[in-house]
This record gives structure tokens, sequence and C-alpha cells, in this order.
């Protein structure tokens, strides 16, 4: 219990450090945000992210998963696309995978908050834009890019958190996929800090 209490304390503490970018610390948001173990392309969602670089052709980790998945008829439609700015975002069919649509995003290589938080924006704005209720991320850049875990999901969930606020009403679910054990403990403390729960 000691520890229990003295985590909770710590906790707060770090509450009272994020509430000055936090503006509605109160407003209840964790309703809307889950985390989730296992392989995105077998998600039935309406929007699945894409950790793509910038040619939008395919690649290893997570991108090569859904391009595997999701057929060739994905690879013909990102070969009508334009290369993809690092921090941009793009929006494809999801052709045989489950998830209706793929918002393909280019992460930055190496530890780049600004970066990393248009690629989330930008994939939200296209939920929006689409009327779309439900979007499920990978650790975007923390794999062969090389984003620190822990750096990464902090930049992740104060900008999903930020975006809820203004938000809320118009999305039923944003998943963050983790695939690794290390980003499920860091999520999973770090979602209690950014997502409290009342
Ligand atoms: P990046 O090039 O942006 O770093 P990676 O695909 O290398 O992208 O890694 C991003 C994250 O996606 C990593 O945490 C990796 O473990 C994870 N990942 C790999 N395959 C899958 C998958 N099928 N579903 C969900 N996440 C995955």
């Amino acid at each position: 219990t000691e520890y229990y209490s003295r985590k909770e304390r710590e906790i707060k503490d770090d509450r009272k450090g994020t509430k000055g970018s936090l503006k509605s610390p109160c407003v209840q948001l964790n309703n809307k945000v889950s985390i989730w173990k296992g392989d995105i392309t077998s998600l039935v969602i309406d929007a699945i992210v894409n950790a793509a670089n910038e040619s939008l052709m395919g690649g290893g980790g997570v991108d090569g998963a859904i391009h595997s998945a999701s057929g060739k008829f994905l690879k013909q439609e990102c070969m009508t696309l334009r290369p993809c700015l690092t921090g941009q975002a793009v929006i494809t069919g999801g052709y045989d995978l489950p998830a209706k649509y793929v918002i393909h995003t280019v992460g930055p290589r190496g530890e780049d908050p600004d970066k990393l938080r248009s690629c989330y924006e930008n994939s939200l704005k296209y939920l929006l834009e689409n009327e779309l209720k439900s979007i499920a991320f990978p650790c975007v850049s923390t794999g062969i890019y090389g984003y620190p875990n822990d750096k990464a999901a902090e930049v992740v969930l104060k900008t999903v958190r930020e975006w809820l606020e203004k938000n809320n009403e118009k999305v039923e679910r944003v998943i963050f996929c983790l695939f690794l054990e290390k980003d499920i403990r860091i999520y999973e403390e770090k979602m209690q800090l950014y997502f409290p729960i009342p």
C-alpha cells in the first residue's frame, strides 16, 4: 500500500506538471482511448494508420504487414499518389484489410517531437474529413526510424489528448496499437497521466 500511495503522489505531481498544457484535465476523455496489443492489420475499424516511408511503396515493419494484408490494390493506389513528406499523411482504401481505410503517415527519423506531433494531427484530420469514428495508431517512428519509445509515447499521448479536447464529440475511439512489451509498459504508465481515471 505504501508503494501505491507513493505512486499516486508521483502521478498527482506529474499531473500538476502537465496541467499548463492540458486545458481541461477534469474532462473525461479516458473512455475514448484504448491500448490494444497485437497486429494492427487484424483490426475491424474505420481506419488504421501506417508508419510509411516517403515513397508510400511499402517497406519493413508495420508498413510491410499492412501492404501484405491489404493486397496488391493498395500498392496500385499508392502508385498514383505523390510521395509523402515527413509529418504529412495521406488516406487510401483498406482493400483486403478489415479496416475501411489506411492513413499513411511518414514519421521522423530519430527524435523530432514537432514532426511526430504533426503525423498524429494530420492523421486525425483525415478521420474528421472523412467522418470516420474510429482509428488505430501503431507506434510511429519507434521501430526502424529509431524514435525513443518513451519520448514518442509522451508526444503521442499529449497530442491525442489535446486533439480530443477539441474533437471529443466527433469520434468514438482512438486505439494505440502496441506490438512490443516495452510499449505496453510505457503506455500503461503514461495513460494514467494523460487520461486519468477520475
Ligand atoms: P518506423 O519506420 O516508423 O519506425 P516500424 O514499422 O519499424 O516503423 O515500427 C513502428 C512500430 O510498429 C514498432 O513498434 C513495431 O514494433 C510496430 N509493428 C510492427 N509490425 C506491426 C504490426 N503488424 N502491427 C502493429 N504494430 C506493428
